[in-house]
C-alpha cells in the first residue's frame, strides 16, 4: 500500500498537485520568539507602516457590535461608495476578500485545462497559483531586459505575442510587485485595445495610490471602451487594512455577474466593509501615507547608493535591490538583526531583496543592518 500522503497527493487535482504555496513575509511575532529579542521589525509584505486612518479603526470598532449577524452579503453601502468614487454602475463592482480572492474568482470563471493565461516573467507570484489552481496553462513572457523597456518590467510586445486562440485571461500588474515597474497610459492603453475580445485583461492597481507619475493610468477609466477589462484595487496597502482583508474588481457588469456566481456568500466580513467605507472618507490620511512613502523610498534609494548598491525604480511602497550576493543569506543575515525583509528567489531574482518602505527609523535601522551584513 501507498504512503498516505502519496496517496492523497494522487487524489489531488492535476494542477494543485504541482503547487507549492504562496510565501508570505515572515511574521514579527515569529521571528521575536525563535530570536528570543523584542524589537523586530517588518519591512516585507508591502504594509502601511502607519496604519489605517483612525476613523476606519473607530468604525471597525463600532462594527464589532454587530458581530453576531452577517454582514450584508452585497456589501450594499461599500458598493455604492466605491461605485460613486469610480464613476460607475454599482454593478461594476465586485467585493473580494483582498484582490487576491478577486484574482481567484478571475481564475474560477474564465479559466479551464483547456484554456491558457499570460503573464510576465516577474509578475505577482499569485497569477500562477490562481491559474495553476484550476488547472490552466500559463504563458510566461519575458520581461524587459532594459534594452527597449526598464528592466525587469512587463514586455507588452512579449505578452502579446503569448496571446492565442485558447487564451482567456491576461494579468498586468500595475505597478508590478516585486519588481515596482509601471505601464504608462498610452503603452497600456494600446495593449489591451489591440486585444482580442475572448480575452479578459486583468489590470492589478494595488498600489494605484502610490503612484505619482502623471502618465500612470487609471484604467477603471476605460471601463466603457473594453469591455473585456476587469481592473482591482485593494485596500491592503496604502489604505493600511491588509489584516481586514477588503479588496475589489471593476468591470463590465455581465463579468461582475459572472465573478458574483462564484464569489463566497460574505467574503467581505462586516467589521471590514466598515472600516473600508471609512477609510476612503480619509483622503487626507492617504496623502500623508502617500507622501511619508515618497520621502522612505529617497531614504533607502540614497542609503543604496552609499551603499553602492542598484536598485530598480519602483514607484509602489517597496523596492527591489540587487545585494550582489545570494539574496536569502542575505535575507537570513538581516533576520538575526532582527529585520525582516522579503527574498525574491522564488521569482527569479536570486540576488534581489524587496523591501518594504517603513518609518524613517525603520528604514534607518534596516540600512545599517544591512551595511553590517554586507561588510
Ligand atoms: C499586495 C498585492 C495585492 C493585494 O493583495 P490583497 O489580497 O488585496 O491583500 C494584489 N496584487 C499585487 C500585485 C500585490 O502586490
Amino acid at each position: 500500500m501507498p504512503s498516505a500522503e502519496s496517496h492523497f497527493l494522487d487524489l489531488a487535482a492535476p494542477g494543485v498537485r504541482g503547487l507549492t504555496p504562496y510565501q508570505p513575509g515572515k511574521p514579527v511575532a515569529e521571528l521575536e520568539r525563535e530570536l528570543g529579542i523584542r524589537n523586530a521589525i517588518k519591512l516585507a509584505s508591502n504594509e502601511n507602516p502607519y496604519g489605517p486612518s483612525p476613523h476606519a479603526l473607530a468604525a471597525a470598532q463600532a462594527a464589532l457590535q454587530h458581530i453576531a449577524r452577517y454582514p450584508e452579503g452585497s456589501g450594499y453601502q461599500l458598493v455604492e461608495r466605491l461605485a460613486a468614487l469610480h464613476g460607475v454602475a454599482p454593478g461594476c463592482i465586485t467585493l473580494g476578500n483582498g484582490s487576491n480572492d478577486v484574482l481567484d474568482m478571475v481564475a474560477r470563471v474564465f479559466l479551464t485545462p483547456q484554456h491558457e493565461a499570460v503573464f510576465s516573467q516577474y509578475a505577482f507570484a499569485v497569477y500562477p497559483i490562481s491559474v495553476q489552481a484550476v488547472g490552466a496553462v500559463a504563458r510566461v513572457a519575458p520581461a524587459h531586459d532594459g534594452s527597449r523597456g526598464p528592466a525587469y518590467g512587463h514586455d507588452l510586445h512579449a505578452m502579446a505575442a503569448q496571446v492565442g486562440a485558447q487564451t482567456r485571461v491576461v494579468f498586468i500588474a500595475n505597478p508590478n510587485n516585486p519588481t515596482g515597474t509601471w505601464l504608462p497610459a498610452a503603452e497600456l492603453e494600446g495593449f489591451v485595445a489591440q486585444l482580442p475580445a475572448h480575452v479578459m485583461v486583468v489590470i492589478d492597481e494595488a498600489y494605484f495610490e502610490y503612484v505619482a507619475d502623471a502618465h500612470y493610468p487609471d484604467s477603471s477609466r476605460w471601463l466603457e471602451r473594453y469591455p473585456n477589462l476587469i481592473v482591482t484595487r485593494t485596500f491592503s496597502k496604502a489604505y493600511g487594512l491588509a489584516g481586514l482583508r477588503v479588496g475589489y474588481a471593476l468591470s463590465h457588469p455581465q463579468v461582475a455577474g459572472l465573478l458574483n456566481r462564484v464569489r463566497q456568500p460574505f467574503n467581505v466580513n462586516l467589521v471590514a466593509q466598515a472600516a473600508a467605507l471609512a477609510a476612503l472618507d480619509d483622503r487626507q490620511h492617504l496623502a500623508k501615507c502617500v507622501r511619508h512613502n515618497q520621502a522612505g523610498m529617497q531614504q533607502l534609494v540614497a542609503g543604496f547608493e552609499r551603499l553602492q548598491l542598484s536598485c530598480i525604480e519602483s514607484a509602489g511602497n517597496f523596492v527591489a535591490v540587487d545585494v550582489g550576493r545570494p539574496g536569502p543569506e542575505v535575507y537570513q543575515a538581516l533576520l538575526k538583526e532582527g529585520v525582516i525583509v522579503r527574498p525574491v528567489a522564488n521569482y527569479g531574482m536570486p540576488q534581489h531583496l524587496r523591501i518594504t518602505i517603513g518609518k524613517p527609523e525603520e528604514n534607518e535601522r534596516f540600512l545599517q543592518s544591512l551595511q553590517r551584513v554586507l561588510a
